[in-house]
């Protein structure tokens, strides 16, 4: 089909979902959210649901993979059969192992590593509705499960994209954006220090609609930073509340 035909975007500059150029899908996020996992975060974003699990730091396996100065960093991106309206095929495959590594990458820029010789730390991030964006989700889940385990790291990572639609720069493609649209720039940055931690292009973009680009998807960062931190206040305020309570129950 047509871009044209589509209108992914009005002559006012409403975009097929109703938002406008510089508008973020809803997102919300829950900090520890399983048991098991020594951190953990669920995060919907539009029409993505995405759950991130953390474990570690813990000895590394097997062995020889180990590295004597620092921990190693695994993160794990799975998209489950039953994410997308076509079912995707379950394992890994060349997106998966692409976003896995992208993802280390960038989570290894703000753990301090050099803390856990030996160490491995494992994040895994399950898919379980996908709708476009969905490695941004992932990152920003992650970073939030990674503050819940407590792992040592000097800040977290909040990610979205910007792209082109209909011959405009905008914000957060969704699925038919993504589909359609001119181009695609998904980005992670630590926004307290403006440091980039992941940047991909797919598409074409003027010099001056990319810089156009990079400015919308910084300042979403700052906005999905705010709640990636609400996330983990209402998580450790629910935590002391509760200790408070359980104190005051046996002081009585
Ligand atoms: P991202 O999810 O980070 O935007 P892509 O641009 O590669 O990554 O994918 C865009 C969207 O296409 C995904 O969010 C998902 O909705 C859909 N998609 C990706 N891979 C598959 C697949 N194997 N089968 C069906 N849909 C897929």
């Amino acid at each position: 089909m047509a871009e044209e035909e589509l209108k992914l975007i009005d002559e006012k500059g409403i975009r097929n979902d109703g938002r406008k150029f510089d508008e973020l899908r809803p997102i919300k996020i829950e900090a520890g959210v399983l048991k098991r996992a020594d951190g953990s975060a669920f995060l919907e974003w539009g029409e993505n649901k995405v759950m991130a699990a953390v474990y570690g730091p813990r000895e590394m396996h097997p062995r020889h993979a180990q590295d004597p100065s620092r921990a190693v960093v695994q993160a794990r991106y799975n998209m489950a059969a039953f994410s997308v309206p076509d079912r995707k095929r379950p394992g890994p495959d060349r997106r998966s192992v692409e976003i896995s590594k992208l993802m280390s990458e960038a989570l290894e820029e703000i753990i301090f590593v050099e803390h856990f010789p030996r160490a491995s730390i494992d994040i895994f991030v399950e898919v379980l509705e996908a709708s476009a964006g969905t490695r941004c989700a992932a990152l920003t889940a992650a970073s939030v499960a990674l503050a819940d385990a407590g792992i040592p790291m000097s800040d977290m990572i909040a990610s979205c994209a910007a792209g082109k639609i209909g011959g405009k720069v905008v914000l957060d493609l969704g699925k038919k954006e993504d589909n359609f649209g001119q181009a695609d720039v998904p980005m992670g940055m630590v926004p307290t220090t403006g440091k980039i931690t992941l940047l991909q292009m797919d598409g074409n973009l003027t010099m001056e609609e990319y810089k156009q680009a990079m400015e919308l998807a910084m300042d979403a960062c700052k906005e999905i930073y705010k709640i990636q931190r609400d996330a983990l206040k209402r998580r450790y305020s629910t935590s002391i509340s509760t200790f408070e309570e359980t104190n005051d129950m046996e002081e009585e």
